[in-house]
């Protein structure tokens, strides 16, 4: 029996209107929303809305992260969120919704897909098509900071094996089920060996899974301009949360405009669609903004809910309507553009194309869109033994000799002074005098036989004895192998 299309299954009753909520956003989130609800709705998607207040007058009301309190009921209940950009208070006092939203419901996987419309919309690079995967809570995202000293402040970055096993298998998942062929994973683990090293390693294990796809790292450097000036040379791109934001928009604006591009964010039990752009305030109440990139996060949306016939259909007629050259403001080109519209007129533009594929452009199907959940593997435990410790110290007066002979004075039995560096670069034993420093010291204590273990008891001895001695230590790291192996940076800077 030839399968019954999505829209045959609602007439006869067989599929049950996805519960999901609705937040229009602020500034152009209101007139972008109402064009995409239009086009959904037009298109016979099967939706039981429920809004909820989230944005600019839910902070001025007074709730910090822009949300207010009732909509976690909401968002617990249906699971699903449509959302429109939020325009973020300027001034410190609250914290971004969107950073909120993404590590409250565990949404770990940011989809982006960038794709060029060349020559409806001519772009530099009309082979374009690639997905980037962007980590989405771990990273500097942690927002761990400390203002340690004077002068020096410190954001922890935080990268671990379940979050970099979770992201990773989602992008080859991905991969396989959108019938991409390359990931590419970039990093900076000649640097950050422990961090970006974990990322590339846990890649490369599970890259070993999947031997129907090509897998490749790149550093992230000549990974992101390899990416500007021949985007067609990758496909899937997977990277930590900070190097993901920044790769992402780069792509998204090479692919025509801000306006286009849509994005997922995906969780174990949640999930958000949103499109990447903000609130632009500049052309708000207008009716002239593009509502493509929402109306594109709400196919991936309709795709995720199963309801992928419509899903294409939408999608189908957007790209018909751009083949005609009907395009809003920001994409509008005298020679390849035929009419102006703005954000209302672009959406009768879609409906009226519904159930119309494509010519030239590439005809999408959603037949497999589904993600499946991702569980990293737990693993054993490591053999973990203390080394030593790296004591963090603030002294606006000393130089590193001097600095040197205080710690000296403090040493104890077990644990000796063996090195001092100064923003990573050594500067005791044999430093070199014209070493730049700040008042921010890491001196490294380790037992005076090599990889002999000491104990948190004589970890606090040396602090008390540090204490004593008035010396500011202002934090500690532990120095520990893991089955033998050195668990942190050698502290020479590279
Ligand atoms: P923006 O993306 O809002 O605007 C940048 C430029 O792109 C502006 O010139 C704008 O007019 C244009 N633009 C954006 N979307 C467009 C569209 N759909 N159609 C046509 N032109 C479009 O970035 P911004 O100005 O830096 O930020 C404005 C506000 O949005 C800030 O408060 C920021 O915090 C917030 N923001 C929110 C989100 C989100 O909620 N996901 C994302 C980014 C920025």
């Amino acid at each position: 029996m030839v399968d019954a299309t999505f829209e045959e299954r609602v007439m006869r009753g067989a599929v049950e209107p996805a519960p999901i909520v609705v937040a229009p956003g602020d500034g152009i989130g209101p007139e972008i929303m109402g064009a995409t609800l239009s086009i959904l709705e037009a298109a016979g998607a099967s939706l039981d809305l429920k809004p909820i207040r989230v944005g600019e007058a839910v902070y001025h009301a007074g709730h910090s992260s822009g949300i207010a309190p009732e909509a976690w009921d909401d968002i617990r209940e249906r699971k699903i969120i449509l959302k429109g950009p939020i325009t973020t208070p300027q001034g410190g006092g609250v914290k971004s919704l969107n950073v909120t939203l993404r590590k409250t419901l565990g949404l770990f996987a940011n989809v982006r897909p960038c794709i060029a419309y060349d020559p409806y919309i001519p772009v530099r690079h009309p082979h374009l098509d690639v997905v980037i995967v962007r980590e989405n809570e771990e990273d500097l995202y942690a927002g761990i900071e400390h203002r340690q000293t004077d002068e020096v402040v410190q954001c922890l970055k935080l990268i671990t094996r379940p979050g970099s096993e979770k992201i990773v298998r989602f992008a080859f998942e991905y991969a396989r089920r959108r019938n991409r062929k390359k990931i590419t994973c970039f990093v900076k683990d000649n640097i950050m060996k422990l961090t970006d090293g974990l990322f590339r390693s846990v890649f490369e294990e599970v890259a070993a899974e999947y031997p129907d796809l090509k897998a490749d790292s790149m550093i992230v450097d000549i990974g992101m301009a390899r990416l500007a000036n021949a985007p067609e040379l990758f496909d899937v791109v997977v990277l930590p949360n900070l190097y993901g934001d920044i790769v992402s928009d780069i792509a998204a604006e090479i692919s025509g405009s801000v306006g286009l591009a849509p994005s997922a964010n995906i969780g174990g039990k949640y999930a958000m669609f949103e499109a990447i752009h903000g609130s632009a305030p500049d052309i708000a109440g207008q009716d002239v903004a593009n509502p493509s990139g929402l109306l594109l996060s709400a196919v991936k949306m309709l795709a995720h809910l199963g309801q992928g016939d419509v899903a294409e259909r939408i999608h189908n007629a957007w790209m018909v309507t751009i083949e005609d050259g009907v395009h809003t403001a920001d994409l509008h080109r005298s020679g390849t553009s035929q009419r102006k519209v703005g954000t209302r007129g672009f959406a009768e533009a879609v409906v009226e194309r519904l159930g119309e594929k494509p010519t030239h452009l590439r005809v999408i199907s959603y037949a497999s869109e589904t993600m499946p959940s991702i569980e990293p593997a737990r693993r054993p435990r490591a053999e973990k033994a203390l080394v030593g410790v790296d004591v963090f110290v603030h002294d606006g007066d000393s130089d590193a000799e001097e600095l040197a002979g205080q710690l000296q004075e403090a040493e104890t039995e077990a644990l000796r002074l063996v090195m001092i560096t100064n923003r990573g670069v050594k500067v005791w034993p044999d430093g070199f005098p014209d070493t730049f420093h700040t008042d921010h010291w890491r001196c490294r204590f380790q037992p005076e036989a090599s990889g002999a273990s000491v104990s948190h008891a004589d970890v606090v001895t040396l602090l008390s004895r540090l204490g004593e001695k008035g010396i500011d230590f202002i934090k500690t790291e532990h120095l520990c192998t893991f089955d033998g192996q050195p668990g942190f940076s050698l502290g020479q800077g590279q």
